[in-house]
């Protein structure tokens, strides 16, 4: 087997800090199978921009090389089109959509460099695997220059219905670019059939059954690869000395009280105020939990530049002051709203001392906090998960509640329900999780959709 090499838009770290998130894990572990080479944006903004040096560091057989954008570049492609224009249509919110053709311009001039900074790199028996919305049209690039290798790539977030995704300028020439990849993996069945649905409708294509398409003499596949976590590492973490640390803070400041617990960053996609109103509820609607169910909120800022983070988080600085102020007590405060991280080890201890997992993005292609709650679960008293439907993660994650995110009465009951379930339930539901997630873990992940470009390259094209 060649060497992989991996492009995404931030590299590394290449060492478990126990802040990597699951993706680079899995991305490490196949990368040191195979040795290769991990290429994306070095995170800085400089003159040369990606006509620059490349920034390479070495770490056993994985090099990491990273190259900077202009200050124009990352105002078009990645504060524009990543970030103002895809992510918010990804996410089925075309009203937050910003369509500008500089973006788009920004965007497929970003991608074409990088295809070209990353063409010398290229050896004939190397596996290309690009990752997520940043790049949708690189293969395209690589193409042109006459690149013949296998190329994977992942979407991480959702791809939306056909309806929606035709709201965006030119959608039909960035799904044709997207053909140019051998093998499209999604985090979902439905996002992979929105697909090719959508190449069907609009570009003509032809299903050929078992993820296969054909558009022209083109033929990719395009199924649904959903990404794990490292269960096993993580279950480990919640018995950490640090996760023990906060595991016994909590439970002093809890004093036998039950705690729900929502860990986020601040992102429209998130749900979060639909999720303090739905606290709300379970206040309003079922007062034995007053005084005795808080509900704490992890919320790391993100992309705080946007006008549309920072109107959600006056939302919910609002919110707090009011559900806090209408029920606190003297000794019981009803939202505890924390706007920061904690490394993973930490978050580990804070899922396992809290009864509840509240989990209801209005839109998530997966959500990692979702399984990794159940990860952090004690075998012998785990609590309960409440995750919407619109995640990813409840494709495969039946046995959790299931709720409608947008309805505060579901989900408040849905809460009630959790709180009070008894231990036998809960075990059956998390053991079912967990067994699952070991299974179907980030190793299992990336090996799959490497054993699938494999057969690609065996079977040339
Ligand atoms: N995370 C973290 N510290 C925090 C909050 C979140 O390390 O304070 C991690 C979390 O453990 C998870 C990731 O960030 O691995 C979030 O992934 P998810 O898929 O849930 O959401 P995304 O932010 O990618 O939309």
């Amino acid at each position: 087997m060649g060497r992989l090499v991996v492009v995404s838009n931030r590299v590394g770290p290449l060492k478990d800090t126990g802040r990597a998130g699951g993706l680079a894990v899995a991305l490490v572990d196949a990368l040191t199978k195979t040795g290769g080479i991990w290429f994306g944006w070095s995170g800085e903004v400089s003159e040369e921009g990606t006509f620059g040096q490349l920034q390479t560091q070495k770490s056993k057989s994985v090099q990491m090389v990273q190259v900077d954008m202009t200050q124009a570049d990352y105002d078009a492609f990645y504060a524009g089109y990543a970030n103002r224009t895809l992510w918010p249509v990804l996410h089925y919110r075309l009203d937050l959509a910003d369509f500008d053709r500089r973006f788009e311009q920004g965007y497929r001039h970003v991608n074409d460099r990088f295809a070209t900074r990353l063409r010398p790199m290229l050896k004939p028996d190397d596996i290309v695997w690009v990752h997520d919305y940043h790049f949708l049209t690189m293969a395209s690039n690589l193409r042109v220059m006459e690149v013949t290798n296998p190329i994977a790539f992942f979407l991480h977030i959702p791809f939306p219905a056909p309806e929606i995704l035709a709201a965006l300028p030119n959608a039909g020439s960035i799904v044709r670019a997207m053909l140019a990849y051998d093998l499209i993996g999604f985090q979902t069945r439905r996002d992979a059939s929105n697909f090719r649905r959508f190449v069907r409708e609009e570009l003509g294509g032809v299903d050929l059954g078992d993820g296969r398409m054909k558009v022209g003499s083109r033929e990719v596949i395009a199924r649904a690869y959903p990404i794990g976590i490292d269960a096993e590492a993580f279950s480990k973490f919640a018995m950490s000395p640090d996760a023990r640390r906060n595991i016994s803070r909590l439970e002093k400041l809890l004093g036998g009280r039950q705690q729900i617990i929502g860990v986020d960053r601040i992102d429209y996609s998130k749900g979060l105020p639909e999720r303090f109103k739905a606290f709300e509820r379970l206040l309003e609607d079922y007062p034995e939990n007053r005084g005795r169910v808080s509900l704490m909120q992890v919320a790391p800022p993100s992309r705080a530049e946007l006008d549309a983070y920072i109107d959600i988080r006056r939302e919910l600085d609002e919110l707090t002051g009011h559900v806090n102020g209408k029920f606190a007590e003297l000794d019981w405060t009803p939202i505890r709203f924390m706007t920061r991280s904690f490394p993973r080890r930490a978050l580990a201890g804070i899922y396992r001392a809290s009864r509840v997992g509240l989990v209801t993005p209005l839109r998530d292609g997966m959500n990692l906090v979702a399984k990794e709650y159940v990860a952090a679960q004690r075998a012998e008293d785990p609590g309960v998960l409440v995750l919407s439907r619109f995640a990813g993660a409840a494709e495969e994650m039946q046995e959790a509640m299931i709720v409608n995110p947008h309805s505060a009465e579901e989900v408040a009951a849905a809460l009630q329900t959790a709180i009070t379930m008894p231990l036998e339930e809960r075990r059956d539901r998390w053991q079912a999780m967990f067994d699952r997630l070991c299974a179907n873990d980030a190793v299992a992940w990336s090996g799959k959709i490497m054993a699938d470009v494999q057969a690609i390259k065996r079977n040339g094209r």
